[in-house]
């Protein structure tokens, strides 16, 4: 058994996702890798880890030596073989699994054998992930919630080959994050998405039926359920291709009719209309406010 002591981060896909891990890490005081396909992803993300840094500080919830220090951890890795030194590697990137099947092969023959490898997908089976990298065992799922730095929660999500020790060290790590981590076992989406997305979906299903409009179904759900953003909101917020592959991934996974993404949904995917991340979603987002588009 691998009682590995995590110092060393790497970080795969520096989006949204990625880029909010490297942050709460670094802040933590682990040394932070971070790569991408496109090197351009990486210099955003650095650039916003700063600013939501320098946020965190003018708000007083952290000091402005820790901006210092935390920005001192982060660094870019050009290429996988820079993660030869990681002791556990997050794989953070889009919501496809074979980008994250080949990210997996690229990766693995770089990294120290001792290594523990996490995937921060929202729905594909982490036993199927693991089983495509040369360590079954030392792999796991870890599902940060986005933004990463403000959220509590880490879904762990063990694979059926996952090791007790692996559990047990990215369950340290979560705690060393300040976060509070929760078992999931590995069905489709685990637990937030399971209830999240249908929910999510069935939005977009109101909205195509014509129920309601986008600020209307907003506003019910705000008001009315007394959620903190209305769901198309928030679908905007998590990206509308996570959300199409995460109905995806429900839907193929458990069979049901009651997953079937809504066409609506699928159309603004195609479209590119991707949510805050593009400019637009179910809101435009190129004006000083969001504008409802339906
Ligand atoms: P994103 O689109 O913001 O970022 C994905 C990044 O992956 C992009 O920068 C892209 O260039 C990069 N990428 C694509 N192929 C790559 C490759 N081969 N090698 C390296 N980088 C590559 O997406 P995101 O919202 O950050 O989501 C990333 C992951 O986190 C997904 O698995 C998603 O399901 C999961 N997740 C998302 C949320 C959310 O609310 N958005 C919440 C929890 C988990």
């Amino acid at each position: 058994m691998s009682a590995i002591a995590i110092q060393r981060i790497g970080v795969v896909g520096a989006g949204q996702m990625g880029n909010g891990i490297a942050h709460v890490c670094a802040l933590a005081g682990f040394d932070v890798l971070l790569h991408d396909i496109d090197p351009a992803k990486v210099d955003a993300a650095l650039g916003l880890i700063e600013r939501n840094l320098r946020r965190q500080a003018a708000r007083g919830l952290i000091g402005e030596a820790d901006v210092t220090k935390a920005l001192a951890h982060v660094g870019k890795a050009a290429d996988l073989a820079d993660f030869k030194t990681v002791d556990f590697a997050i794989e953070a990137a889009t919501e496809d699994e074979q980008v994250k099947r080949k990210i997996f092969k690229a990766l693995c023959p770089h990294l120290k054998p001792e290594a523990l490898v996490a995937t921060n997908t929202s729905s594909i089976s982490v036993t199927r992930l693991a089983a495509t990298t040369d360590r079954p065992g030392k792999f796991i799922g870890m599902h940060f919630m986005n933004p990463v730095p403000v959220m509590k929660l880490v879904e762990l999500i063990r694979g059926i080959a996952t090791d007790e020790a692996t559990f047990q060290a990215v369950r340290e790590l979560t705690l060393k994050l300040g976060k509070t981590p929760t078992a999931a076992e590995d069905f489709p989406a685990f637990i937030v998405n399971r209830i999240l997305l249908p929910m999510i979906n069935e939005a977009v299903y109101t909205l195509y039926e014509g129920v309601g409009s986008v600020e209307a179904i907003d506003t019910a759900m705000r008001l009315g359920a007394n959620h903190p953003m209305g769901p198309l909101q928030l679908a905007d917020f998590i990206g509308l291709d996570t959300c199409l592959a995460v109905m995806q991934v429900l839907y193929d996974g458990l069979a049901d009719s009651k997953y079937r993404p809504c066409p609506l949904l699928v159309k603004y995917v195609e479209a590119g209309w991707l949510g805050q991340k593009t400019g637009r979603g179910f809101y435009d987002y190129s004006g000083p406010a969001p504008v409802p588009t339906r």
